[in-house]
């Protein structure tokens, strides 16, 4: 049987095709971009739509939706 693997596969479960990306911003790089303007780094693991937990509008890793809720709590 031939399987074909996803190009994108998710980083937690290693089975299923990432269609999503963590939104948990990690950094801003404010050289890289130029004067004035501020980039945003975020976590962009790979994730599958099983394994994101979606919070208003981003999706988040595992890891990061737990920092998540210490930062609200
Ligand atoms: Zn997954
Ligand atoms: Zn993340």
């Amino acid at each position: 049987m031939l399987v074909t693997l996803p190009k994108n596969v998710c980083e937690e479960c290693r089975k299923r095709e990432a269609t999503l990306l963590c939104d948990f911003i990690v950094g801003h790089n404010i050289d890289l971009v130029g004067k004035g303007k501020v980039g945003i780094t975020t976590c962009d693991k790979k994730l599958c739509e099983k394994c994101a937990r979606k919070v208003n509008t981003r999706d988040y890793c595992k890891e990061h939706f737990q920092k998540l809720k210490y930062e609200v709590i």
